[in-house]
């Protein structure tokens, strides 16, 4: 039988309410005729009302009990979902991340998972019963409970869903797909049917918060299809698969598919190298946005603040310890253009820099990956940045709205060409 894996964020299981209509849904796939495995994130706020809670009692936690603490969210979720749907009448079971066979890195608050192993969760199957299990958590080799970074459910999803050679992998939430931005903050943003890995991943690392980066490197890897889609809607969402053409068009032309920001970003001047690693110790696990040398030799890096555990405390102690050897720079936000192959064209990043720069934005600092264009801005100009990039960059009615972007994107494909 087909194995489907289906992931509810925290909105789509914040209450009762909410947790019986997941149910239903669930319910649904089950009678499609397919074996279903869910796994759930913690309830609405869980997971930051926790980790309030830690923070007020003490600055500066231990992690180990941060991960006893926060992995806690998600046992209640999946526990909550299977009563539900036993009470729907179907047999179901929760296991935790643990039970799951979900074998972690020792590094607390943000492990990478190292091996899976689905034995109980195919004995479960077998039995005919829906699989419920704790996202964003997992054992590490002393057997402690770890947990996978913010967002980190995704990747258990993704995980298992490799693991058990799922057909495909569904990301439920409260938003109904991929945008060409967040529409929170782009108005006529517009939700993309599909999108590649390649591009989703830089999307995600660059800040789309709709999928966690890693879980889509995880999908990439494994060559998993993922579906992003509304918890509460029959829209078939967006698909995320290996790239093809993705403008349909057969043409092979540099086009940017989505904007996507960072509001909240530390950027770590290390001035001498000699401290790097006691640097890097404290990120462990963080997902890196740049790591660059520096003009005088040493380091730059910028990572997410929301994936430091206690920020504040971080940058104190890296302070006090390194004094003069680093600066930690805050409130520094980016907007990133993403496409296949973006990072091939000098002449779209040099057109993002000046469209951001004539509207009065600092850019600090602004480099391409490969498919991918990044300007470093301060945090305030984030969301203005990116809604200039998309009104520039994103092709609404089949043309860009910008004649200096047509220009600068017929110059890229005669290059390429
Ligand atoms: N509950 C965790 C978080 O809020 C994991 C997740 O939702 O994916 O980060
Ligand atoms: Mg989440």
């Amino acid at each position: 039988m087909s194995i489907i894996v289906q992931k509810f964020g925290g909105s789509s299981v914040a209450d009762e309410d909410h947790i019986r209509l997941v149910a239903r849904r669930v319910c649904k796939t089950k009678r499609q005729g397919h074996d279903v495995v869910v796994v759930v994130s913690a309830m609405g706020s869980t997971t930051n009302d926790l980790l309030g809670m830690a923070n007020r009692l003490c600055s500066d936690p231990e992690y180990r009990e941060l991960d006893m603490l926060l992995s806690a969210g998600e046992r209640v979720s999946m526990a909550l979902l299977a009563i539900a749907l036993q009470d729907m009448g179907r047999s179901a079971i929760s296991l935790t991340g643990p039970q799951a066979g979900i074998l972690t890195t020792d590094d607390y608050f943000n492990a990478r998972i190292e091996a899976v192993n689905p034995k109980r969760i195919r004995d479960e199957l077998l039995q005919d019963k829906i699989v419920v299990v704790a996202g964003y958590q997992g054992m590490n080799k002393y057997g402690e409970v770890t947990t996978l970074g913010r967002g980190g459910s995704d990747t258990t999803a993704v995980a298992l869903a490799a693991a058990l050679d799922a057909e495909y992998c569904e990301i439920c939430s409260d938003v109904d797909g991929v945008y060409s931005a967040d529409p929170r903050v782009v108005d006529d943003a517009s939700r993309l049917d599909d999108i590649s890995h390649e591009e989703m991943l830089e999307l995600a690392r660059y800040g789309a918060k709709v999928l966690s980066p890693r879980a889509v490197e995880y999908a990439h890897k494994n060559d998993l299809e993922l579906r992003a889609r509304s918890t509460f809607s029959n829209e078939p969402g967006t698909t995320v698969a290996k790239s093809h053409d993705v403008n349909g068009d057969g043409e092979d032309s540099i086009a940017i598919t989505g904007v996507a920001s960072h509001r909240n970003l530390l950027w770590l001047q290390v001035k001498d190298n000699v401290i790097l690693d006691d640097v890097a110790k404290e990120l462990t696990g963080a997902t890196l946005f740049l790591d660059e040398v520096r003009d005088d030799g040493g380091r730059d890096l910028l990572v997410p603040a929301k994936e430091i555990a206690e920020p504040e405390a971080m940058v104190e102690r890296l302070g006090e310890t390194f004094g003069e050897r680093i600066d930690v720079r805050v409130g520094i936000g980016s907007v990133s253009g993403i496409g296949l192959g973006v990072g091939d064209s000098r002449e779209l990043l040099e057109y993002a820099h000046k469209l951001l720069t004539d509207a009065g934005v600092t850019v600090h600092a602004s480099w391409t990956t490969d498919h991918a264009l990044t300007c470093l801005v301060d945090s305030d100009e984030a969301d203005k940045s990116l809604v200039m990039l998309h009104q520039a960059f994103i092709d609404v009615e089949g043309e860009p709205g910008n004649e200096a972007f047509r220009q600068a994107r017929a110059k890229v494909n005669s290059l390429a060409g």
